[in-house]
Order: structure tokens, then sequence, then C-alpha cells
């Protein structure tokens, strides 16, 4: 329509997948697994659909089984007792709960922060929500720690410049997509210092990751800080912890009233969400706990999977001559590509995601196209003004089987 207009530019992904498949280059683009979700995940589902014939409308808030299942483990993680009926509601994925809680929270005379660089649909939907978006940066100190992706770094002093009367919601993504930074319990303890002097600040926590993390990082949840609860809203979602981000069973978990406003907005935009994929996911998450192929537990399984594949990957983009910043979780690298070269053909081409050309957008497409392996320009995370700092990166996902992963490093060593 009309008034959607503005927002309905092309987004990096429908320019890079696309892309990806008719070049029949390897897809370290877009974030999701190439693989077949676990056997107890699809049994799960079978499960839902037959034995439990889950399969006509469910509660608005979330299939009963899914929302007291999360109450239980949220209690735990959080330190308190979590209600199911109040606190917790399912949503279309993380993407839409993190729709309903801008439309929600979000009007015209309202500011939202968030860290750049940062997933690209949080701006759109803070733009859609008609409100602004305030920028406040992670900067690379390098050597600042082991992990690489430690060495984001975000100076309260900013943070803290940036809020003003008008400031409604801060996004907190952690761990964090596209630089595999997971925010330190002493980084977090400084950002809830600042939400406690600003009493109107809700901080929304982006959390899909919080199972993939690596090299002994601790995912510490902002709301579980000492008066933090009643002002976070804490946003996850099944999709990369189960290999299934087709099926987009997300969730909001927080205190009643804000709760209560993504229910409300879920009721009247889609009713309820599918319910086979909720009553699936409600067993997924009861099983994982258990033993899973010699592991403690399926997180285990996880984490050691992607590991594997992470240093996989910075060896290979190694020998390409990139320099890769080392994640501590999620499954993206952010490498350094300041020693590559851009043909100048591409620097002078346009597309409708990226009509003024940069650097890394070039660079990707020829990546792509002359060689390949598909990526992501990061300046998609950063707004015009600032996508310049993008310019000499790239986002390469490594959530890829091995096979694809050695074909990527074959391709890449070419490069180098
Ligand atoms: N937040 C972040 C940081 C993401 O990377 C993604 C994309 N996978 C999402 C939210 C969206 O999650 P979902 O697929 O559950 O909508
Ligand atoms: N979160 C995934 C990524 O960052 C997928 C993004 C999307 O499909 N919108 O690659």
């Amino acid at each position: 329509s009309a008034r959607l207009l503005p927002f309905v530019t092309k987004t990096v992904w429908e320019e890079f997948t696309p892309l990806a498949k008719s070049t029949g280059a390897v897809n370290l683009g877009q974030g999701f697994p190439d693989w077949a979700a676990p056997d107890f995940v699809k049994e799960a589902m079978v499960n839902a659909v037959t034995i439990r014939n889950d399969n006509q409308y469910t509660r608005s808030a979330g299939h009963p089984s899914l929302v007291q299942k999360l109450a239980r483990l949220y209690s735990g993680w959080l330190g308190r007792a979590v209600d199911w009926e109040s606190e917790v509601t399912v949503t279309v994925g993380a993407t839409e709960a993190l729709f309903a809680l801008t439309q929600s929270l979000l009007g015209a005379e309202d500011e939202a922060v968030i860290l750049e660089p940062s997933f690209d649909i949080y701006a759109a939907q803070i733009t859609m929500a008609g409100a602004a978006s305030v920028r406040v940066p992670l900067r690379l100190v390098e050597g600042a720690g082991p992990g690489g992706a430690a060495g984001w770094k975000l100076d309260p002093a900013e943070l803290e410049a940036a809020l003003t009367p008008k400031s409604r919601l801060l996004i907190l993504n952690t761990p964090h997509n596209p630089t595999g930074k997971v925010f330190t319990r002493e980084e977090l303890e400084s950002i809830a210092r600042i939400v406690r002097a600003h009493p109107r600040l809700v901080v929304l926590c982006d959390e899909v990751y919080e199972h993939l993390t690596y090299d002994g990082a601790e995912h510490v949840r902002l709301a579980s800080l000492p008066g933090m609860w009643d002002r976070c809203v804490t946003v996850s979602s099944s999709g990369k912890t189960f290999s299934v981000t087709g099926w987009k069973v997300g969730w909001v978990v927080g205190p009643r009233p804000l709760v209560r406003s993504v229910m409300t907005a879920n009721a009247w935009v889609q009713f309820s969400v599918p319910t086979p994929t909720q009553s699936a996911i409600a067993e997924a998450l009861a099983k994982a706990d258990s033993p899973y192929q010699g592991f403690p537990s399926f997180y285990h399984f996880l984490r050691a999977q992607y590991r594997g594949k992470r240093d996989r990957l910075v060896r290979a983009l190694r020998r390409a001559g990139m320099r890769p910043i080392v994640p501590s979780a999620g499954f993206f690298i952010m490498a350094q590509t300041a020693g590559s070269t851009v043909p100048d053909k591409y620097m002078a081409q346009s597309t409708p995601s990226c009509p003024k050309m940069t650097r890394d957008w070039a660079l990707a497409r020829h990546l792509t196209i002359d060689h390949g392996v598909a990526c992501i320009p990061p300046s998609a995370f950063y707004c015009a003004e600032n996508k310049p700092l993008a310019s000499s990166l790239l986002r390469f996902a490594f959530c890829k089987t091995d096979s694809e992963l050695a074909k990527a490093a074959v391709r890449l060593a070419a490069i180098g």
C-alpha cells in the first residue's frame, strides 16, 4: 500500500540468497542450517500432528504445552517464578515478536536505541512503528580478548549520551548478530546501571543465539540482573537451536504489562501461531536436556558441532588472506578484508538493495559471482551515514554442512 511503500526496499537477503542460488555459489550468506533437523525434532512434529492431533487453532497467547515448558525453563534461568499464563507468549519467530513489541511500545514521539552493527530488521521495524532510531556503535578494540569478537566494545558513556527523555526502547542482542559477541556480565551490569537511571526505557533482549556459545563464553540474561525483570522483555526463538528456521516459533518472556501488549497485538494480527510447530517445539525442548549422541545433552552436541564448523571456516578465511574476528557465539564470522581486491566493475554497479555501491557490497558480489562463495555485506547492518564503517568487513555463515564448508574452503583458497 502507499502507506507502507517507504518501507518496501529490497532487503540484503532478497539479493544474496537468489544470487547464491543462480550462480551456484556455496551459500555462506543468509543464516540458516543446510542440514536435516535432528530426528527427535522431526519426530516431535509427526507426534504433534498424529498422536496429539494438535491441528486446530490454539490459544492466541500460545499452546499451553509450550508456554508451560518455557515458563519452567525461564524460572530457572532468571531465578524467579515465571507465570506461564501471563508472563510468556508465543510469536511467529523472534521477528514477529520484535514487530509486536515495536508496534506496542513505540509511537511518533519515541526514540529507540540500537547498537551498530545490528540485525537489519530492528531499524526497519522501528521506522514502521513511526519512531526514530538512534545508533550507538560497537567499536572493535583489537586484542581486547582471546575470542576476537569480545573486542567489539560498547562504551557506556556513548549509550548514556544517546538517551533522551524520548528514549523508550533499547534493543540489546546477545549473543550478537553479526559479530558473534557475547556481552559479559560486567558489560551487562554497566548497561543495567544506565537502564535504572532511565525509568521510561524498556530493554528488548534478543537472545535467539542463546544456546550457541563457544570456548566457555557464558550467556548472561540481562533480565536476571537485580531490578531488571520489570525493565526487560526477553525474545527468543527455536529456529537456531533446533535447526528449524522455517518453523518460525518464537516467544516473549517478561513482566505482565509488556507481555500483555504483545498478546493483545497478536490476537489481532495472526490470532494464533501454528499449533503443530508449537506442540513440536514443546516436545523438543522437553527432550533436549537428555544425553544426545555421546554428549550430556543436545545443547552440548550442538555447541560442539558449531565450534568445529567455526574453526574450519576461520582457517579457510585466513587462507584467503582475510582476518576473521573469531566469534564467541552464534553462527557468523565477521572477517576483515582490507587486503582483498575489489574489481572496479562491481564498484561501478548498483543493485536495488544497494543503490549507492559500497566496497563491502561490491566485494560480496565479486566473491559470490566470480569465486562461488556467497556472504553478506555488513553495511546492511549500519545506517546510511555509518555504512563506511563496514567497508572492510564481510559476514560469513558457518551453519553449513562440513562438505559445503570444505567446498567453500577450496574456493576461498583460490583467492588467497
Ligand atoms: N534476531 C536475530 C539477531 C537474528 O539473527 C534473527 C534471524 N535469524 C532473528 C532475530 C529472527 O528470528 P526468527 O527466525 O525466529 O524470526
Ligand atoms: N538471521 C539470519 C541472518 O542474519 C536470517 C535473516 C533473515 O532471513 N531475515 O542471516
